[in-house]
Order: structure tokens, then sequence, then C-alpha cells
């Protein structure tokens, strides 16, 4: 074990930023600040079920905690927002720079509305349950709801709110159209057979699919179908058309690429930070894939090599490529969910929907994400 007192600096307190943060003064024991501009830890993968609960805020409950609760006091915990990022140092709003030894960028990605928790300004699990009881009252009022995407997020979406008002729907009383600019739903990763469950799944609550459509939004929030120049007509509008990097202010010049994602190689450094010290996983990344599945493997390496570089080694881990086939399922409310994982030879095996059921759907990781926060 190293006893060394150089300092890494975490930005991010999700699942991989607080995770590496932990590993950082568990295993290796440096001074570890981790910045985060929330003062709790959230699940974004539990955050659908949110729009379907009878109180959002119980919801809110059980997808959270504080910060201070799952770390350790020997992490130097900063709630502040960052304000730049050079070479040598951290400058935050409202607290003194901080002079990083190595850095970590986790700062995640901006996933489409209504799930992902736009900041209204208050950064206590009050200001989450606020947002999501917003969002549930706007959707209650909203009779028919237009969403412009179908990957998982805004078919988990859709989902939930098709189990909710499932009865409404039948009469007639509210619709959910999804427009989706690709001839199917999803992406390449996932099979034949989910997809097509998936559609016959919400098409038999009443959902409608319009393929092949590209929709963008004018200035005034509205869709607009690119081919046709028609408007869409709905009350509301969600355009869930998938995550986009979030990096925090810097001056790193080469930091991010073209969409804004942190460049990282194998060993999840920044290729673009020219001092060799940054280091960046999880959203706010290039790596070719979205998911808090691997926040723990990847924040093991990240702390592993972190360390390597602070001590002059050069045992690099390399964090492997994503398989070509998703793993995982599609949860659509508490009692539905279609998913697969992928296997040698054959690519991927269809998983019973019991199965996901079960892990996924029922409780939305609401019963294990603690584990995603805390070593
Ligand atoms: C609806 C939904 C369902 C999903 N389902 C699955 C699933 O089933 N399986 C799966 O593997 N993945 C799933 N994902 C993806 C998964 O949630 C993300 O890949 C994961 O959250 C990424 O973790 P992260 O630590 O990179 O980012 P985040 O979890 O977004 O954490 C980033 C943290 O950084 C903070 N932050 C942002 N900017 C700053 C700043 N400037 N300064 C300080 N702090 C900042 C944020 O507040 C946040 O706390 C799902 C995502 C969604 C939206």
């Amino acid at each position: 074990m190293t006893v060394d007192k150089k300092t890494v600096v975490v930005i991010g307190a999700g699942s991989y930023g607080s995770r590496v943060a932990q590993h950082l003064v568990k295993s290796y024991k440096y001074k570890v600040y981790l910045i985060s501009n929330l003062e709790y830890f959230y699940f974004l993968a539990s955050t659908p079920r949110a729009l379907n609960y009878d109180t959002p805020s119980d919801w809110v409950d059980k997808m959270t905690v504080p910060l201070k609760s799952v770390l350790p006091e020997t992490i130097d915990l900063i709630i502040d927002d960052v304000v730049d990022i050079d070479d040598t140092k951290v400058s935050l709003k409202g607290h003194e720079d901080i002079p990083y030894d190595a850095l970590v960028i986790a700062t995640g990605a901006k996933w489409p509305s209504p799930v992902f928790p736009e900041f209204n300004g208050d950064r206590t699990i009050k200001g989450l349950q606020d947002y999501y009881e917003d969002r549930t009252q706007e959707i209650d009022d909203a009779k028919h709801i237009a969403f412009v995407g179908a990957g998982f997020v805004g078919l988990e979406v859709v989902g939930e709110l098709a189990h909710k008002y499932k009865d409404d729907i039948k009469k007639g009383e509210r619709s959910i159209t999804i427009y989706h600019a690709n001839k199917d739903l999803l992406d390449s990763s996932f099979g034949e057979k989910i997809r097509r469950n998936i559609q016959n799944d919400l098409e038999s609550s009443g959902v409608k699919f319009v393929f092949d459509t590209k929709v963008i939004s004018n200035e005034k929030g509205e869709g607009i179908i690119e081919k046709s120049g028609d408007k869409i007509v709905a009350d509301k509008i969600y355009f869930t058309t998938g995550p986009v990097a979030n990096p925090p202010s810097n001056s790193i010049a080469g930091l991010v690429d073209g969409r804004n994602q942190v460049k990282i190689d194998s060993t999840l450094r920044a290729i673009g930070a020219e001092n060799g010290k940054v280091f960046a996983a999880g959203d706010v990344t290039d790596w070719p894939r979205r998911l808090v599945q691997y926040a723990i493997p990847f924040s093991v390496i990240l702390a592993h090599n972190i360390d390597a570089f602070l001590q002059g080694r050069n045992n690099f881990e390399k964090a492997f490529e994503p398989p070509a086939w998703a793993k995982g399922g599609v949860s659509l409310g508490p009692n539905s969910a279609y998913g697969q994982l992928p296997v040698p030879i054959l690519g991927y095996i269809t998983l019973p929907k019991s199965v996901l059921v079960k892990v996924k759907a029922k409780n939305l990781f609401t019963d294990k994400f603690l584990d995603f926060a805390k070593v």
C-alpha cells in the first residue's frame, strides 16, 4: 500500500467519481478532494419510476443518499461549482483554488428531460424531490404527449407512463406517441427479438410509434418533422434523443472532442491533456457506451492507474472494450422488462422477462444502488 500525500482532485460524485475517490483513500491513502455540485448521490437509472409513483418525493428518497453518509471522512467533500481547470489547479466559485497532482473528471452527461434532473438551484435532496413533483404534474396536465427518440431512456420513460395511464390511453383520453428517426427502435447492440417485444408491449398499452421520421426542435421548443416541415401536435413534447457529455468549464486545450466528450485512452487517461495528469471515466468520456454497470470495475482500474502514474510506474491496466451486444434490460414500468446477455459464439441470449422484472423493473435498482455509491 502506498502512503503518500499527493493530491488527487475528483470532480463529479456519481458512481464513477464517488467510487474512485473512495478507492484512492482506502487502498492508496492519497489526499483526495471530491467536488460535487450536489449534496447527494442519486442513481440515474432509477429516475423513470419517479414519474410513476404515487408520491414522487418518496421515490426520490429511495434513489438518493446524502454524500456525507457514504463517504469516509478522509475524503474532503466540497460542494461547489467548478469555474475553471487548468494544467495545475481547479478553480471553484466559492472556495480556494485546489492544486492537483492528478485530476479525475467524472461529471457525467446531460440526459434528456423529463428524467434528467435539470438543476433548479437547490443542491439538497429536496431540490430533486421538487424537480420530480413538477415533472409529474406537468405530465399529468398534458393529455397528448409526444416523445422524440426511441432509445432505451425514452422507452423506459414511456413504459412508466404507459403503465400509469394505461386506462386513460385505452379510453382515448390520453395519448403517447414516439417519433424515431430510424426504421427501428433502440440501437444495433440490442437484438431483434427484444425490439419486437418492447414494441408489442408498448403498442398493447396504446402507445403509437412513428418510425423513419426525424423531428427537430424549433426555437420555441416545438417539434417539427424535418421532411415535411409539419408541426407535431401535442400538449407536451419531450426530446429523448440521447445523452450529451457534460465536462466542467476548463481551459485545457484539446481535452474534449467535437461532441464535448473527454477523449480518453484505454487506461482512462485524458489524451488531450498535455500534462498527463488528467484522467476521466463514465458518461463524460468518449468511451463507446454510457452505462453505470462498468463503474465498479473501472473505478478500481482508474485508482490503480492513478497510483501507477503518481508513483512513476508503468504497470497501467486497460479498461476493457464493451461487447458488441448490449448487456442489460429495458424496463417498461414495474411489471415488464426485456433484455439480453452477451455470450460467446451466439452473440447474445434473450433473458426471461420474469428474471428481468425481478432484478430490474420491480425496484428499478433502489434495492442495490448503494453498491454503486459506496466502496
Ligand atoms: C433512465 C436511465 C436508465 C439507465 N439505465 C441503465 C442501466 O440499466 N444500466 C446501466 O448500466 N446504465 C444505465 N443508465 C446509464 C447510467 O445511469 C450512467 O451511465 C451513469 O449514471 C454514469 O455515471 P457517471 O458517474 O459517469 O455520471 P452521473 O451518474 O451522471 O454522475 C455525474 C455526477 O457529476 C455531477 N456533476 C455534473 N457536473 C458537475 C460539475 N461541473 N461539478 C461537479 N459535479 C458535477 C452530477 O451532479 C452527478 O452527481 C441509465 C441512464 C438513465 C438516464
